[in-house]
């Protein structure tokens, strides 16, 4: 269990012995960057980060100088569907700390989107510092995180002289070279209403995956669902009649920041994004009148 879900390594290699070790050097890494990224840990650099909104820039690692990059050109891309900036939402709809779920007011939801927006996380590439200018901002990694994590235990396999494995952290999959026999990984596409239903199946090699549903991490009120993903332009868990949507990229960290975007953005605009950008493809699910509808980009 790691970043609040469970993690899945399997390496393929006629060499078994190798393998203990290895894994070993897997979970320390992984710990390491949990360490880095994760909100829960109040000595965690996101957490100091966070600590410092209004105050102060904070110097950071080149690990988190890259994830905070990526996060900027994807919500730049996005129009702000990804905003990584929306940790008082996830606050105030009870998401964070604790899964609980709440109904915030009006006048509640207007006061802590003040708070939000990813254009007042400052940058500063030659001082290597981050700056969350407006007092109370949080920023919350929890839409990328485990896929760049997924890129670098991949990246650590692939060191170690590992041709073939699969990383899984949630959903977050990379899909190194190939499984056993010679093809390909072979990925199932869980159903939205029916864990025991596959949708469809993705093949992969050199490449990830990334999905993001509202069917783990939500609570219901008065018979509506509200999601852990949130469109920060209205403050509010996304509406856009998507229930789930696999990304497919080159690495793991932009598979997962534009499933979580295109969760906000809805099916038209995803598949136009999906268009617009090289070698990423994907599959957007909706729900409309009760029916499931599967939205397939060109490739
Ligand atoms: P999962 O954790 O289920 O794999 P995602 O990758 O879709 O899900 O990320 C959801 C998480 O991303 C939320 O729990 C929250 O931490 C964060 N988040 C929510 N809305 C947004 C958003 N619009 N942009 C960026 N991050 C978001
Ligand atoms: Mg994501």
């Amino acid at each position: 269990m790691m970043m609040g879900t469970m993690v899945s390594v399997e390496i393929v290699s006629d060499s078994p012995g190798i393998i203990a070790g290895i894994m070993e050097k897997v979970w320390s890494e992984a710990e390491r960057l949990e360490r880095v990224f994760s909100r829960y840990i109040p000595e965690s650099e996101i957490s100091l980060i966070n600590r410092e909104a209004g105050h102060r820039p904070v110097p950071i690692n080149d690990e988190m100088m890259e994830v905070l990059s990526r996060a900027e050109d994807i919500s730049r891309i996005t129009d702000g569907a990804f905003d990584i900036s929306v940790g008082p939402l996830m606050k105030k709809w009870g998401f964070f700390p604790e899964r609980e779920g709440q109904l915030p007011s009006e006048a509640e939801l207007a006061e802590v989107i003040t708070r939000v927006g990813w254009q007042a996380i400052e940058l500063n590439r030659s001082e290597r510092t981050v700056h969350l200018l407006k007092p109370g901002m949080e920023i919350d990694l929890g839409a990328l995180a485990k896929g760049y994590i997924v890129d670098k235990l991949a990246a650590l396999l692939l060191e170690e002289g590992i041709e073939n494995a699969l990383v899984n952290a949630g959903g977050d999959i990379y899909c190194l070279g190939e499984y056993p026999g010679g093809r390909s990984w072979r990925i199932g596409m869980e159903h939205p209403r029916d864990e025991d239903e596959i949708l469809t199946v993705l093949e992969l090699k050199n490449r990830a995956v990334a999905t993001s549903g509202d069917y783990r991490n939500y609570f219901i009120r008065s018979r509506l669902r509200y999601s852990h993903i949130i469109d920060p332009h209205t403050g509010r868990p996304a509406q856009s009649k998507v229930v789930e949507v696999s990304v497919m990229a080159p690495d793991c960290l932009t598979a997962d920041g534009l499933a979580t975007a295109i969760f906000v953005m809805g099916a038209d605009k995803g598949i136009d994004l999906l268009r617009k950008i090289d070698d990423v493809d994907g599959v957007i699910v909706t729900k409309e009148a009760g029916e499931v509808i599967m939205h397939f980009s060109e490739n």
